[in-house]
């Protein structure tokens, strides 16, 4: 496995690929590898030629009171799980590589991104879209994977890669769980026991909320007081948000008359989890596997 901190290194590396007529998927990262990675990284595998894996914890997404310094980083480990999953190319660029001085262009997605996430931390997409798209434009993939756990992400990408022609598909892949129902996530690692045994009530207000919904609840403010009890019911738990809106396009709805997207942001002490499902009428009130909303 190639590791390239350079963008000029990545680009040769792409450049060699394409000549042989390589299809190239990328999966975008933090580090901090856990199962949903890894998962991405094995479907990248399955469909595509070559992978690439981009690391790198992006100072544009994160607010000035968040947990840019903190965020958990262990390149060594990174880098031993990915070649053992059969990554081509790691691409581990420093910041000055990604915003060199003078850097001042950004890209910015209107609409999706003025609820939910969007407005608990201003400017986060907006440093989302601008390094993927970046990366986009070095990396040059056919394919690019991004995990249903951070839906609204997936959805703002996917608007961004069509209202700019960017040239590859974006694939989304359903959230890996841990054996009690958390979402894996990085930020997992900042849980003491006892947060850690709390944030299991994202999981469980999701599952009750679709529960509802398979018994016939179609209301969204009768879903979400399910919901909001739930969580109100762990004392170390805090809603940041708790709402049902439509899909694509973030719409707040009143019924769910198709399939509607149930994002929660709930705080376990210090740290801010996010979780979701989708919300389906027709389908025993969740989506199952097949993830074709966002
Ligand atoms: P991150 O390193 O947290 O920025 O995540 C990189 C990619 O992995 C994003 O597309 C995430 O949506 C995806 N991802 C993170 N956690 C999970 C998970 N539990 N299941 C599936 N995908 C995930």
């Amino acid at each position: 496995m190639l590791v390239c901190r350079t963008i000029s290194e990545i680009r040769g590396f792409v450049r060699q690929a394409r000549a042989r007529s390589q299809t190239i998927g990328f999966v975008p990262t933090m580090g901090y590898f856990h199962e949903g990675h890894l998962t991405l990284m094995r479907e990248a595998k399955k469909a595509c030629d070559v992978v690439v894996v981009s690391i790198f914890v992006n100072p544009l997404q994160f607010g000035p009171q968040e947990d840019f310094n903190e965020y958990p980083r262990d390149f060594e480990r990174d880098k031993r799980l990915a070649a053992e999953v059969g990554v081509d190319a790691l691409f581990t660029p420093p910041v000055e590589e990604m915003y060199p001085a003078g850097f001042s262009t950004h890209v910015e997605v209107a609409g999706l991104t003025q609820c939910l996430c969007g407005l608990s931390r201003p400017g986060h997409f907006r440093g989302v879209t601008t390094v993927v798209a970046k990366l986009f434009n070095i990396v040059l993939p056919d394919r690019a994977y991004f995990g249903q756990k951070d839906a609204q992400q997936a959805l703002v990408i996917k608007r961004m890669v069509r209202d700019l022609n960017m040239p590859l598909e974006i694939v989304t892949v359903p959230t890996v769980r841990e054996p009690d129902g958390l979402a894996m996530s990085s930020r997992n690692v900042y849980l003491g026991p006892r947060e850690r045994e709390a944030a299991r009530v994202l999981y469980r207000s999701l599952k009750l909320a679709e529960r509802a919904v398979a018994g016939g609840e179609m209301d969204v403010a009768r879903l979400l007081e399910i919901v909001r009890q739930e969580i109100a019911s762990e004392p170390l738990a805090q809603i940041d948000y708790a709402e049902i809106r439509s899909l694509p396009d973030l719409e707040p709805l009143a019924r769910l008359q198709g399939p509607g997207l149930l994002a929660l942001a709930v705080r376990i002490g210090k740290t801010r989890l996010i979780d979701n499902t989708i919300l389906n009428p027709g389908n025993s009130g969740g989506a199952g596997d097949a993830f074709n909303y966002v």
